[in-house]
This record gives C-alpha cells, structure tokens and sequence, in this order.
C-alpha cells in the first residue's frame, strides 16, 4: 500500500521497486469529458480487474494554475465511483526528478541543442515517408562554432533533443497488433526550459511504480519514443493498452465545444451518475452496468471494441 503523502507536496511512491501499477494521468486542462472519463475507467477496471495499485496522476506540467481544473477531475473521478490508492500525484512537483533523468542523458552523450523553430523544421527537406514535423535532424551535428554561431542570432535557450539514430522500436499493445516505429531525434526539454511529455510520463510511470499504461490510442504513435527513453533511462517498460478513443459526430476527437460531454453537463440534464456509466459499458460492448464496480464485476478485455465510439 502506499505511503502517506507529505504534505511539503513530494508525492508518494507506489511500489516503485516492482512497478504493477496502473495509472490514469490526465492533464488539468479543463472538465474531463466522457472520453476521458471513459478512459480512466478503463485503466481502473484494467487495474483492478488483475489486482494492480491504481494511481491517479495530475499532469500540471505546463501550467501550475491549472490546480481548480486538477481537482475538479479528482472530484469526476471520484463521482463515477473510481478510487485510487495514496496520494494524488501533481507532476509539478517533481521538476527535479526530470530535470536528473535530462542531465543523465546529457552525460551519456545521448542529448544535443536544437535551434530550430518549428516553422524551420517544418520547411526543412525530409525523406518522402517521413511525416510532416519530423524532424530532419539539421542540429544533430552542428560543431561548436556552428552552435554559438545560432544561438547569437535567437534571444532564447535552445531546446533539447535526444540523439535516437533512427531507431526502430517495436511497440506491443494489449489491443493492437505489434508495430515498428521509427523515431526522430524527440524534444526532451523545450525552449523554455519545460520538459517535454514524453519524457515526464516516462519519469513519473517509474515513480508512481507503473507497470500497465491504459491511455487513449492518440498516444499509440509517441508510444515507441517513451519505450526508448525507458529504455536508456534504465527504466522498466510498462505494458499498453490504448484504447479507442471518443469522437464528435464530424468524426473529430470529442472536445468540451462539442456539447454536453462533461459529467456535470449530463447531470445538469437530468441524467444519472448511473445513466453515465450504462452508457459508456454499453459503448464498450458490455451489458449497461450502472456502477463503476458492476462494471469492473463484468470486465472482459475481450469484449472492447477497436474502433471509437461517436457520441451523439
Ligand atoms: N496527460 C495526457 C492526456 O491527458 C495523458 C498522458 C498519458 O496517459 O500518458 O492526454
């Protein structure tokens, strides 16, 4: 079990030393909407479906007043009846802990600065499979004169990236077919000093003693760039399971302009805590439970659907 929380706001650790965890980790950007809410119970029923601790991780890494949004999410997740063992994580805290696992790549020799805007990278030459934004690797090699050279002409930091070669990394998936993704050199640390996501998750997943990432299939494809950072990070892999994800009826991933999609919105409609849950074990091919616990009585991952459910 885990620890108490300290309240100087250094986040408990969860079974660091054999990550089983699961996790749901959204970022505070606003209410979460039924796709989100649809996800965490998800990685819930994954999680406790196989006795695994199930931590919930508040992803304020851009923005330390997104706070009221980090605790409204606590409040919907609580609501739909989804606990979670020790403390809510806020990533905020653990600056330090990224900033090591930056300078531990630095010194195996594995980081470089990137001077490039995005505008650069996007007007850049690249091979005809690679998709747009990928990036060209135009500072991988650039001597130091070169280097001091960019940086007299920008009044800002460079970013930093990591050197992966073109690796190919093989991603397996509990509900998709194994795939090979070939990375580009990933952004660790922006322009103004943030770490970049793909490698806070990787850190926080390793904290929180994560062994099973359930997260929306948008994220299937950075997933290869977080195995490798694990990987040269001296950090265990979890296992994946993305889920497909919900869509507005344009076929777009549902927003919160999209309606009434949050759990208040349904509420403020006369719907049930109860209706939120049938509906969305309904959308996932299961019989219309209206408990989260019936729900996880019932959970067969063999049943999900592999394809997004549009919400009218
Ligand atoms: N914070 C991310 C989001 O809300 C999810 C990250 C993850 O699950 O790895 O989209």
């Amino acid at each position: 079990m885990a620890e108490p929380i300290s309240t100087s706001g250094e986040p408990a650790r969860i079974g660091s030393s054999n990550h089983r965890a699961g996790r749901y980790a959204p970022s505070p950007s606003g209410a979460l909407h039924i796709g989100n809410l649809r996800t965490a119970l998800l990685a819930w029923a994954f999680a406790r479906a196989e006795g695994r601790p199930f931590v919930v991780r508040v992803e304020d890494i851009d923005d330390y007043k997104t706070r009221d949004f980090g605790l409204q999410q606590l409040e919907d997740l609580a609501a739909l009846g989804l606990d979670w063992d020790g403390e809510v994580v806020w990533s905020s805290y653990r600056h330090a802990h990224y900033q090591q696992a930056i300078d531990q790549l630095t010194s195996a020799g594995l980081t470089y600065p990137c001077y490039c805007s995005r505008k650069d990278i996007l007007e850049a030459p690249r091979a005809p499979h690679d998709p747009p934004g990928t990036y060209p690797g135009t500072c991988a090699n650039l001597t130091e004169d070169e280097r001091a050279e960019r940086q007299a002409t920008r009044d800002r930091p460079p970013a930093i990236r990591v050197r992966t070669n073109r690796a190919q990394v093989e991603v397996t998936d509990r509900l998709h077919p194994p795939q090979v993704q070939v990375l580009d050199d990933v952004v660790i640390q922006r322009f103004d000093g943030t770490p970049a996501y793909n490698l806070t998750v990787v850190v926080d997943d390793h904290l929180d003693g994560v062994g099973q990432v359930v997260r929306g299939d948008d994220l299937l494809p950075v997933t290869g760039r977080q195995i490798w950072l694990a990987r040269h990070l001296g950090i265990p892999v979890p296992e994946y399971a993305h889920v497909p994800l919900v869509l507005n009826q344009a076929g777009q991933r549902l927003a919160k302009r999209d309606g009434a999609v949050t759990l208040a919105d349904r509420l403020a409609l006369g719907e049930t805590v109860g209706d939120v849950i049938a509906a969305m074990a309904t959308s996932l091919h299961h019989s219309p439970t209206r408990t989260a616990q019936a729900f996880l009585d019932a959970f067969n991952p063999t049943l999900l659907p592999r394809t997004p459910w549009v919400f009218a």
